[in-house]
């Protein structure tokens, strides 16, 4: 009776949470809170189990579940050698415009590490820099391109804005944050926001109020 009892208050305890917001691992099992940490998982503990490994070399996106995998053979037939694919969801863009607002909105933690060039997510930066490097060096797909994650762009200014979300803690996407927050760090060239800049900033508003 006991038991019973006790059992029953764990439902209700888990009810009242956001029991609706675990994602399983289905190769062995384990809950996450989102399906971006689900994800991680799996490319980490299971990144090269061919059931969630895309067999093109060249892709080699890793699925957070088998069925997603799948599903991906027709995105190649459709796209060619690098589709639209969000690996995260299983997803097929088409654009990559539209994949960019995707990863953007719904998966913006892992934008930072998201290859420029086949758009496949990294778990980190420093193997998304080792990716880039062994995989696309030296990059040839715009004027000026990031050397982080390759992402190519017509102008510095714009690339150098850019590249300084691979630095930045991204806020989680459920926080509503579209991907404008991701485009617009502070600007120039040094990686840290710099004191005088935001001094600047500061009174001009003084200034205006
Ligand atoms: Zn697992
Ligand atoms: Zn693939
Ligand atoms: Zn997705
Ligand atoms: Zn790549
Ligand atoms: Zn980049």
């Amino acid at each position: 009776m006991l038991n019973f009892m006790w059992v029953c208050f764990q439902i209700s305890a888990s009810s009242a949470g956001n029991y609706h917001l675990f994602f399983r691992c289905e190769l062995c099992g384990v809950s996450h809170q989102s399906k971006s940490d689900r994800w991680k998982h799996v490319y980490e503990r299971h990144g090269d189990d061919p059931s969630v490994l895309c067999s093109k070399s060249n892709c080699a996106k890793v699925f957070a579940s088998a069925e997603m995998n799948i599903e991906h053979v027709n995105h190649h037939k459709l796209q060619g050698a690098i589709p639209n694919t969000c690996e995260i969801c299983g997803k097929l863009w088409s654009s990559r415009v539209d994949y960019w607002k995707h990863m953007m909105g719904v998966h913006a933690e892992v934008v930072p590490f998201t290859c420029g060039v086949c758009l496949k997510v990294l778990p980190d930066l420093s193997q998304l820099i080792e990716h880039v490097r062994a995989k696309h060096w030296p990059l040839t797909g715009g004027d000026f391109c990031c050397d982080i994650c390759g992402r190519p762009y017509s102008n510095r200014s714009k690339m150098s804005r850019h590249r300084k979300i691979h630095f930045m803690t991204v806020a989680k996407s459920d926080e509503g944050r579209g991907g404008e927050s991701l485009a617009e760090p502070p600007n120039d060239e040094d990686v840290r926001p710099r004191p005088a800049i935001a001094t600047k900033k500061a009174n001009k508003v003084h200034t205006s109020i």
